[in-house]
């Protein structure tokens, strides 16, 4: 085998300037700082608190508990981090069966096999676009069969909109299983008049570059199971012993979230109401215009609900226009703005070959998840995405539909 140590190795420069990219260009999602994240960091340099734990993320953990109306929060390096200790926590191991939602970005799953367990995926309903309630319904039913429940069950709210939780927790409930919402994309949704991510087992939120607030780079995982969050602290802190000397008994983990990024996340928190409406905005200014046209139609917002619309997906009816969503998407790249397929389903995904399926539809019909996929465009949504921006994005869409 050839192996290249780093030392002598030549460095591949980025074949282009990322200056130049990012001049003028429209990205999909960019952050959004507040101005205050400065005060936050400050705090922590004049601490001279440059570590995991300090002020800033006990203070994180307290403010994001209380606003997602958890007992607990603790703050980790990431939303993957927190999906991997949730399902930890509810002793997900070697062989077990875990339910998940297909259309979802990967890392709703990946932690399922660092468990060594086997995914089952979970098609979605058209009026969320989340995890259907017949096709969890038919994988419960074959799981029982087979003498094989899952241990736990991966909800996703996909785009900001929450799933149909009442149906989805009573067949839980009734199987006995326990539910971890995967809420990376929807901080300040609510389902009923409930925020997304309080309302299972356990929630996690992710502050990744593109997410509604960020840390650069971060996740937090909620509960109101205060025992279950003080042991995830434990495991994400390489599970250290209460000794005197460095004491371990079980594998732990590196993934506690640095006071100095707990310092951002403080002050991106304190916007966040800002943040959803103006991502609604967006999304209104899109559907108000884009509408009209018969070939487009957007991600729906079930009854009772409400959607950080964190980003706005279009859908393009391939019986209305020949304009399919790579074309737009190619067009929109040549006037420099960023513009992405809808999540390709993980039941289709090289790296789940051969994990079960649960279709919304009957056998012989397209499953849901895969005509999202066919069929979304996810536009420019950022909150600071200006109008004038908004305007020429929807004038270029408008010209490319006609
Ligand atoms: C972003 C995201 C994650 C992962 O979060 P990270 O903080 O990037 O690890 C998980 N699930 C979904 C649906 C996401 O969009």
């Amino acid at each position: 085998m050839n192996i290249r140590q780093n030392a002598g190795a030549s460095v591949v420069p980025f074949p282009v300037p990322l200056k130049e990219i990012s001049k003028n260009r429209i990205f999909l999602s960019a952050p959004h700082m507040t101005g205050n994240e400065q005060t936050y960091i400050r705090e922590a340099f004049e601490s001279n608190w440059i570590a995991p734990m300090g002020e800033n993320v006990n203070q994180f953990e307290l403010e994001m508990a209380a606003y997602a109306t958890t007992q607990a929060a603790a703050a980790l390096s990431s939303g993957t981090a927190a999906i991997h200790l949730a399902l930890q926590l509810l002793g997900v191991g070697k062989g077990d069966r875990v339910f998940c939602s297909s259309l979802t970005f990967v890392a709703s799953a990946n932690p399922i096999l660092y468990a060594g367990a086997e995914p089952v995926f979970i098609d979605s309903e058209e009026e969320t676009w989340n995890m259907s309630p017949w096709a969890l319904q038919k994988a419960f039913a074959a799981a029982e069969q087979e003498g094989k429940l899952p241990k736990a069950v991966v909800i996703v709210h996909i785009y900001g909109q929450s799933a149909r939780m009442d149906e989805l927790l009573a067949l839980c409930n009734h199987y006995g299983v326990p539910v971890v919402e995967d809420a990376a994309e929807s901080l300040g949704s609510t389902y009923k008049g409930k925020k997304t991510g309080s309302l299972g087992a356990y929630g996690i939120y992710s502050f990744n570059g593109n997410k509604i607030i960020t840390t650069s780079g971060g996740g937090m995982l909620v509960s109101n199971d205060r025992k279950g969050v003080a042991q995830a602290r434990f495991l994400a802190s390489q599970a250290k012993d209460d000794a005197a000397f460095y004491e371990h008994s079980r594998v732990g983990y590196n993934y506690r979230m640095s006071n100095v990024l707990a310092g951002i996340g403080r002050a991106q928190l304190e916007a966040i109401e800002l943040r959803v409406s103006a991502r609604r905005a967006v999304f209104g200014r899109y559907s108000a215009v884009l509408s009209k046209h018969e070939a487009v139609k957007f991600q729906p917002e079930l009854e009772g609900t409400r959607s950080n619309r964190w980003l706005t997906v279009m859908l393009l009816d391939p019986a209305k226009t020949d304009r399919s969503p790579d074309d737009i998407r190619e067009s929109l790249e040549t006037e420099n703005i960023e513009s992405r397929r809808v999540w390709k389903p993980l039941h289709l995904q090289p790296l789940f070959a051969g994990c079960k399926f649960y279709s919304h539809n009957p056998h012989g019909k397209t499953a849901v998840s895969e005509k999202l996929f066919a069929e979304g465009l996810c536009l420019p949504s950022g909150s600071d995405l200006q109008p004038e921006q908004q305007q020429r994005i929807i004038k270029l869409l408008e010209e490319i539909l006609d």
